[in-house]
């Protein structure tokens, strides 16, 4: 009995000790998320955000996306979740020896059997993670050496608390004279027991003491290494979950507030200039590797990382954090920033905003805005930018079009098509936003005369804005060009509202997503809809028909990010094609929302290749290896990359890259 009071006293100073200590450590990380200075209010709609944490967090739809390492972490994650229970009786047990969840009655019986049959399972997960990271070596699970260590130890650690818990199960089974406690199944636990013991004894006492002590301190010491480890994701991953960015669209640039005089800088040059959340998107990352795994410019050899960038956040946040709160600012550590000292210019300049690494994200991590706001700065405060950006930032300042084009040619295109603009009649249905590769683009001057035949054909009553469009910002905007991106995008707002315009339709995705969901920060509310939706609408309405007999051409849909994975508009294109009779339609091995970038999003169709390989010639090996002899797309800059790509592998005989609308012009009474 005198034991038994002195283990629940040593106990109790130990537990003090340990979550003492551990409330001083989250404390400390809170208090680094005050360092950010960004504001950023993520505390609305809870309800929602509760659903949102059910899904990603305890459902893992993400992780599900790759089923074998999904299924995995399903695994080891409800395995945790019900071995909490586990902890809990045994800490209730270090206050009161003989505590029991036994009170729960048939509960407690399914607990216990699941938490003895997970338990192997859990060893299972981590046998088969340790082999993936360390003897297999799957490229997204290697990092640097201090995240390998790390991954081990946490491994390991875990492995031994499981392995405690049958310990002491097996030795309480014995105890107990070969049998259960009350409403208590454990047949793992009991077959364990079987092999070493025949009843109780001295060791078995002895042996269940040893393996509770062992127990309960690794996970007192599990839990003070988290704040300190890559598994620091364990405490803040939900958090973040439940804060991530709730609108449907996956990704809206906030709009930068540029007439803030308070404001000597703009952009973020470091993290004290980030918001909390971007903060705590660098406590959340797992270093699970899926977002480079996908990233297009990682995969073609580039040094851009979207993981490295996320940790990078986090180290410097748990550098830099401490001492800006201690007001150590003289040290000189604040001689560097995270541009340019952890994350490189190049990395920056290297992203495509194709959203694959945030929609991969298991923790729904938002890099883009992130990478966006680093750009800013470099543009903004640094007018630190690659050179060729130069004449696109100047043309777009001085002829509204990323292309040193005449502004007063805007319009030529539609030259003897009869085409009215706003300016010579109002009253039209719909606006046909043309945008500067429509206007300009020698070849997507041709998409433009093919979508504007079908809505000919179809009786649509269209208008343009003619020399009155300027760009729609997008370019400027997710190259940190703020300032030059919310000039066109006012006058643009402006000139639309003048008109009374409410309904717009486009044939390129960058000018899609921006009216749609950019403009509206700016006053500019419309209904928006991309070409492709507009012909599927016309098709199914009976307003166009197809031939009876067509071609045959087997075709491939890339799909354009921003149209895509951003709008999660995958099936309008993929419809419309297969409505037209001659055509066969494969898809690539990446598509939707797995699809693969075309390399051009983000400015990246304005800037050169400075390392690493071309992603559009990746993406054209894809699509030539389905053997389609024609490339659909719908999008002026995808078109261009995959036309590249076909010349580069020199398939034009053979292959041709076409839009949508001339697919289906083509094959049109
Ligand atoms: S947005 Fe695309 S290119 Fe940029 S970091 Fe993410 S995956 Fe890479
Ligand atoms: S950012 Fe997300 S996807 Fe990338 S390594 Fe971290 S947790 Fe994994």
């Amino acid at each position: 009995m005198v034991f038994m009071e002195l283990k629940n006293i040593i106990f109790i100073i130990v537990f003090l000790a340990v979550f003492g200590f551990f409330a001083y450590s989250v404390n400390n990380l809170i208090k680094y998320l005050k360092v950010a200075k960004k504001k950023d209010d993520r505390f609305d709609n809870v309800p929602t955000r509760l659903k949102r944490v059910w899904n990603i967090a305890f459902a893992q739809t993400k992780l599900l996306r790759d089923p074998v390492a999904g299924t995995l972490h399903l695994l080891i994650f409800w395995g945790f979740v019900l071995f909490i229970f586990a902890v809990i009786e045994t800490i209730l047990q270090g206050f009161y020896s003989p505590f029991s969840l036994s009170f729960l009655g048939p509960i407690y019986t399914v607990i216990t059997l699941v938490q003895d049959l997970f338990g192997l399972l859990v060893i299972l997960s981590i046998i088969f993670s340790l082999y993936r990271r360390f003897i297999q070596r799957v490229p997204r699970l290697v990092v640097d050496d201090h995240g390998m260590k790390d991954a081990a130890f946490i491994l390991t650690l875990i492995m031994f608390i499981v392995i405690s818990m049958y310990g002491q199960n097996a030795s309480g089974f014995a105890n107990n004279g070969m049998s259960y406690h009350e409403s208590e199944l454990r047949p793992v636990s009991a077959f364990i027991s079987g092999l070493f013991f025949t009843g109780p004894n001295s060791t078995s006492t002895f042996l269940y003491e040893f393996f509770w002590w062992m127990h309960i301190l690794l996970i007192f010491g599990f839990l003070n290494y988290l704040p300190y480890s890559k598994h620091l994701h364990i405490l803040s991953s939900i958090p973040n979950v439940f804060f991530a960015n709730l609108d449907p669209v996956r990704n809206t640039i906030k709009k930068l507030y540029l007439d803030d005089e308070n404001a000597d800088t703009f952009g973020v040059a470091d993290i004290d200039q980030f918001s909390w959340k971007q903060i705590l998107d660098g406590y959340s990352c797992t270093e699970c590797g899926r977002c480079t795994s996908v990233c297009p410019a990682n995969t073609v050899g580039k040094s851009l990382s979207p993981r490295d960038i996320i940790v990078d956040i986090r180290k410097r946040t748990l550098e830099k954090a401490p001492l800006i709160l201690e007001g150590k600012t003289e040290d000189e550590l604040f001689e560097k920033t995270l541009v340019h000292n952890y994350v490189t210019d190049m990395q920056l300049w290297e992203c495509t905003t194709c959203m694959a690494c945030v929609q991969e994200c298991p923790v729904m991590i938002e890099h883009v805005d992130s990478i966006v706001d680093m750009r800013r700065n470099l543009v903004l405060t640094e007018s630190e930018f690659p050179a060729g950006l130069n004449p696109v930032f100047k043309s777009l300042e001085t002829n509204f079009s990323p292309w040193a084009f005449n502004p007063a040619d805007r319009a030529e295109w539609a030259e003897g098509m009869n085409i009215k603009s706003l300016a010579e009649d109002k009253d039209g249905e719909i606006l046909f936003w043309v945008g500067c590769a429509g206007s300009f683009d020698d070849r997507y001057k041709k998409v433009s005369k093919a979508f504007a035949t079908i809505m000919q054909k179809a009786g649509v009553d269209f208008r343009i804005l003619g020399t009155e469009e300027k760009c729609n910002g997008d370019t400027a905007r997710r190259l940190g060009n703020e300032y030059l991106a919310q000039m066109m995008m006012q006058e643009n707002v402006e000139t639309l509202n003048n008109y009374g315009v409410k309904k717009i339709v486009t044939a390129c995705p960058h000018c899609f997503h921006s009216l749609k969901n950019e403009y509206p920060q700016f006053g500019g509310n419309f209904e928006v809809k991309h070409h492709t939706q507009f012909i599927e609408e016309l098709l199914a309405g009976g307003k166009i028909q197809q031939k009876k007999e067509s071609e045959k051409h087997k075709v491939t849909y890339h799909d354009s990010c921003y149209l895509g994975r951003y709008n999660d508009v995958y099936e309008s294109p993929r419809k419309s094609l297969n409505k037209v009779s001659g055509l066969d339609l494969v898809e690539m091995e990446r598509s939707k929302s797995k699809g693969f970038c075309c390399g051009a999003g983000g400015g990246r169709m304005f800037l050169e290749d400075e390392e690493g390989g071309r992603i559009n010639e990746e993406r054209t090996k894809e699509a030539l290896s389905t053997n389609a002899d024609t490339i659909a797309s719908a999008c002026p800059f995808c078109m261009t990359m995959m036309t590249d790509g076909v010349k580069h592998f020199e398939k034009t005989e053979e292959v041709t890259v076409k839009d949508i609308a001339e697919i289906i012009l083509e094959n049109i009474n």
